[in-house]
């Protein structure tokens, strides 16, 4: 069983990491990088994986996973990574873990090309649910991490990953269904969605899509051996959404406070 007052401690540090620099105990630090459909994300952790500093920027320069603008994921990754080295007064960060959705394996080279084109070692490749998992800690059951272009989960046994399956429908579906209901730009859609105050509205209007990725989650599950879904990812932002999980697949559902930045912390900490 997840340790929920724990989780939420560790990410509330972690989000105050992006406006505030921690002092790490040694210069030895480790990095999360999350290339991802929506944000591009660099967690930095020291080597007791305390947050020390975290910078993140919106970017389209991967769809469903896979990096479609090389040069600007490259620019994106530079510039975040010399905004975090000056908050750090100069110290360099050298290695950096990175993460993919499952299945997309065969583009892990890209992600890694990225990363060293801006100047990092890639100590170790992950796949994000499994990642996230490395702050949710569970033994038995799935963690299913819902971002902009992809619905990953890992599904756990006794400690151990023993499946991990993604899906192509994630926060960029959510958006473009309220972009048409509402007649507005995609932009303008995306701001009432990141906007916490309008979810309750929003929420009878996006279900559709969110019963979908949970059926989709459903079908991976066997519910004779699964009986806990841990959520994470900036789609699971979306106030409500555990309670359609739980009720389109049956199975309690669980999310932390602020599910944003669990998987490149979860990155960072395979640094
Ligand atoms: P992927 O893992 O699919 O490649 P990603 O790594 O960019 O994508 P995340 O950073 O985990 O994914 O999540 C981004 C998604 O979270 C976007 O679709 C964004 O609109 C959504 N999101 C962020 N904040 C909120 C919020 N407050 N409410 C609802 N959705 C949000």
């Amino acid at each position: 069983m997840m340790d929920l007052e724990r989780v939420n401690a560790y990410m509330e540090r972690v989000k105050a990491s992006e406006t505030q620099t921690f002092k790490p105990v040694s210069d030895k630090l480790k990095v999360g990088l999350d290339l991802g459909t929506a944000y591009i994300v660099l967690v930095v952790l020291d080597e007791e994986n305390n947050p020390v500093a975290c910078e993140k920027q919106a970017a389209s320069v991967l769809k469903d996973g896979v990096v479609v603008d090389y040069s600007g994921a490259l620019r994106i990754v530079r510039e975040l990574k010399e905004k975090l080295e000056a908050r750090l007064s100069g110290l360099e960060l050298l290695n950096c873990a990175i993460a993919m959705p499952a299945g997309t394996e065969s583009s892990a080279r890209t992600h890694q090309y990225v990363a060293e084109g801006a100047g990092f070692e890639v100590t170790n490749v992950l796949d994000e649910p499994s990642a996230a998992n490395s702050i949710y800690q569970i033994d038995d059951g799935v963690v299913v991490d819902i971002g902009g272009g992809t619905t990953g989960l890992a599904i756990l046994k006794d400690g151990k990953v023993v499946q991990i399956e993604d899906e192509p429908t994630g926060g960029t579906h959510v958006t473009l269904v309220l972009a048409g209901n509402y007649h507005i730009p995609f932009a303008e859609a995306e701001q009432i969605k990141q906007d916490y105050k309008r979810h309750r509205e929003i929420l009878p209007v996006v279900r559709p899509v969110v019963e979908k990725m949970a059926s989709i989650v459903g079908r991976y599950i066997n519910r004779d051996e699964i009986d806990t879904i841990y959520l994470c990812g900036g789609t699971c932002c979306l106030t409500g959404i555990e309670q359609i999980f739980e009720k389109q697949t049956g199975i309690r559902t669980i999310k932390p406070a602020d599910p944003f930045l669990v998987t490149p912390a979860g990155i960072a900490m395979n640094c």
